[in-house]
C-alpha cells in the first residue's frame, strides 16, 4: 500500500461502521486522514486513537446534507494539509419503508443525505481538484445501488443516482483533470446502519440476515485498494458481498 503514504484523504461518515473502519486503515498506511460527520465526542476518540497508533488524523464536524459546512470540511483539509488527494463520500443513512406508508420525511432526509451530500462533497472539492489536476472522488453506494426490493424504493432511488453522479465524474473529468472516480458497492456490513431503519417489517428481516454481515474492515480494504493503485489506473465499481448473501 505504498501509493496511500502522504496521501491527504477526507472521509465522510467517519465517527462509525465503514467510514471508520476506512480511516484508520488509511491512517496505518501513511495517509493524512480528515474525519468528518456530525458527532464530535466520536471522532475526537476516533482521531486520538488514530495518533496514538502513529496515524496523522484531524477531524471537522460538518452535516453532509450542507453545502456550507462540506465547504468548510475541504477548506479545513486543504488549509491543515496543504492538498485534498481523495475525497470518500461515505455518509448515508437508511430509514428504509414501504412507500405507502408516506414517511415523505425520511425519504427527504435520504435524498438529502445520500445524495445531495454526495454533491455537496463533489462541489466543495472539484475545483480544489480541477486546479491540481489531480484527485479521486470515491463515493459508497450499495447493493441496494443495483437491485430494488420491497421497502428499499428510496434508498435504492438514492444509491442509483450516486452510481450515475459518479459515471458523470468520469465521463467529464478523467482527461481533463485526471480526477479518478469509483463507486464502492457493500453488501450487508456489520455496522450501525440498521439503527436508521425505522420500519419493523425490515428490522425483523435485518434480524434474519444479520449473521451474514461482514465486518466494515472487508470495505475499508476495497477502498484502499482502490486509491492504493497507480494515478493512471482507476477502479471504477466494486461490489463486496458476504460470500453468503443471495
Ligand atoms: P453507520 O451508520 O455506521 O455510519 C454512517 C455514518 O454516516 C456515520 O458516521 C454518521 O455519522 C454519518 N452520517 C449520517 N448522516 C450524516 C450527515 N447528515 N452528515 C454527516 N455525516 C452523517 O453505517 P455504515 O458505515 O454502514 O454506512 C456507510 C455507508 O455505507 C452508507 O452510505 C451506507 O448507505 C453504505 N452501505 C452500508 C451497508 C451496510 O450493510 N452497513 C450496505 C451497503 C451500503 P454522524 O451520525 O456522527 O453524523
Amino acid at each position: 500500500m505504498e501509493n496511500l503514504k502522504e496521501k491527504v484523504v477526507l472521509i465522510t461518515g467517519a465517527s462509525s461502521g465503514i467510514g471508520e473502519a476506512t480511516a484508520r486503515l488509511l491512517a496505518r498506511h501513511g495517509a493524512k486522514v480528515v474525519l468528518v460527520a456530525r458527532r464530535e465526542e466520536r471522532l475526537h476518540r476516533i482521531v486520538e486513537e488514530m495518533k496514538r497508533d502513529g496515524g496523522q488524523a484531524a477531524y471537522v464536524t460538518a452535516n453532509v446534507a450542507s453545502r456550507e459546512d462540506m465547504q468548510q470540511a475541504v477548506e479545513f483539509a486543504s488549509e491543515r494539509y496543504g492538498r485534498v488527494d481523495v475525497l470518500v463520500n461515505n455518509a448515508g443513512i437508511m430509514p428504509v419503508s414501504r412507500l405507502h406508508d408516506l414517511k415523505v420525511e425520511d425519504w427527504d432526509q435520504m435524498i438529502d443525505v445520500n445524495i445531495k451530500g454526495v454533491l455537496n462533497g463533489i462541489a466543495a472539492v472539484l475545483p480544489t481538484m480541477r486546479t491540481q489536476k489531480s484527485g479521486h472522488v470515491i463515493i459508497v453506494s450499495s447493493v441496494a445501488g443495483y437491485e430494488v426490493s420491497p421497502t428499499s424504493a428510496v434508498y435504492s432511488g438514492t444509491k442509483f443516482a450516486v452510481r450515475a453522479i459518479a459515471e458523470g465524474l468520469r465521463k467529464e473529468e478523467s482527461q481533463e483533470s485526471r480526477i479518478r472516480s469509483t463507486i464502492i458497492s457493500p453488501g450487508i456490513t456489520d455496522t450501525e446502519l440498521m439503527q436508521t431503519v425505522s420500519s419493523p417489517e425490515v428490522q425483523a428481516m435485518a434480524e434474519q440476515l444479520k449473521g451474514l454481515a461482514i465486518s466494515p474492515d472487508s470495505i475499508a480494504r476495497a477502498i484502499a485498494f482502490a486509491i492504493n493503485e497507480p494515478e493512471d489506473t482507476s477502479v471504477n465499481e466494486m461490489i463486496i458481498r458476504p460470500t453468503l448473501q443471495p
